[in-house]
């Protein structure tokens, strides 16, 4: 009999062991499918750091290399020349020569290089060993391939009705609506001290509050309202996703046409808001800037990773301030109540309505 409760005994004991041994080796599995898995996800994100995308763009091409290759560009797409040229290619090889630093540009480097491919070469010939020439090629395209293309403008014809002309040329547009002063330098870099220690990242566009503000590119608002450094401020990315257009400092009280808000489509040429002195307040809508002034600031975006990032990648914009003072988009004031501007000729960009 005692042999027999023994046996239970024990037989009781075994299955709490096995229980035991289970719910171990469970717990290990189970850590051991987390752990793998939670590797997994870091490796993910390492390769999405160490993806292929240009990681650095310092641009300095003059506004008159930008002058002479848009020229080319233009008037080559507007004839029925055999050599259709594109500027940016002729850009990026000029780039590829000067080692990508534009201050020495002679029209003579770009001369060379039409007589070359007047006499039958092609840049991919030209192009075959220069070890930078794509890189310069996708870092020129990102800043610019928004900037000439086919449009259509309103016009008015002989008879003084409005129409819409199709043509192919500059497309984007000053900053700063036509008929009204600014002045600016190449202020890129120099130091700013409001917050922290900060170099600035744009170019400033003195001129008087209350001067309407223009899309220099079409695209879509992807941040609108007030920014403890920028003031009310308003971001557009471009539709191809690679630029980025801030301005910064609008005007107090009213710093926006009307009906703006973030997802919304801007055309080229349209007016955005007013020139003011707003910033450098964690309070909203406060005036903390010395002078009246536009910040006009271009970021490039390569990855998605780049936005909101120390790796964010903001150009000197000064010589496409300077190269676009020849396509500014004249405005008037539709609404003298509330003293809103818009644009007088109407804009149709061929990137839109693709
Ligand atoms: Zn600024």
């Amino acid at each position: 009999m005692g042999c027999i409760v023994l046996f239970i005994k024990s037989l009781k004991l075994n299955i709490k062991l096995i229980l035991f041994s289970i719910t171990i080796t469970l717990v290990l599995l189970f850590s051991i499918i987390l752990f793998y898995s939670f590797a997994e996800d870091n490796q993910t994100e390492n390769n999405s750091s160490n993806k292929n995308f240009i990681k650095w763009v310092d641009f300095n091409v003059t506004s008159e290399a930008l002058k002479l290759t848009s020229d080319l560009d233009i008037s080559s797409h507007k004839t029925d020349s055999p050599i259709k040229y594109n500027w940016i290619e002729l850009l990026a090889y000029l780039a590829c020569q000067n080692g990508g630093n534009f201050k020495n540009f002679k029209k003579s480097d770009l001369d060379k290089l039409i007589d070359k491919l007047e006499s039958g070469e092609t840049i991919l010939d030209l192009t075959s060993n220069m070890k930078f020439y794509d890189y310069y090629y996708e870092a020129y395209s990102a800043v610019l391939s928004g900037f000439i293309g086919s449009y259509s403008i309103e016009k008015k014809n002989e008879n003084g009705e409005k129409c819409f002309e199709n043509n192919y040329g500059i497309k984007a547009f000053l900053p700063i609506a036509r008929n009204y002063n600014f002045s600016h330098y190449d202020d890129f870099g120099n130091s700013r001290s409001y917050g922290f220690q900060r170099t600035h990242l744009g170019n400033d566009l003195m001129g008087s509050i209350g001067t309407p503000i223009i899309a220099v590119e079409s695209g879509i608002i992807e941040n609108i309202g007030w920014n403890q450094y920028g003031g009310w401020r308003i971001g557009i990315r471009s539709f191809d996703s690679k630029r980025y257009y801030y301005y910064a400092h609008l005007r107090k009280n009213h710093p926006y046409a009307p009906n703006l808000e973030q997802g919304m489509t801007v055309k080229a040429g349209d007016v955005i808001g007013y020139l003011g002195m707003t910033g450098y307040s964690t309070k909203e809508n406060v005036n903390n800037i010395n002078i009246p002034h536009l910040h006009f600031g271009m970021q490039l975006i390569f990855d998605e990773s780049q936005v909101d990032s120390p790796n964010e990648i903001w150009i000197d914009v000064y010589q496409i301030v300077e190269f676009l003072k020849s396509n500014r988009s004249e405005v008037y004031m539709y609404d003298s109540e509330s003293k809103d501007y818009c644009r007088k000729y109407d804009f149709i960009d061929s990137q839109q309505s693709d």
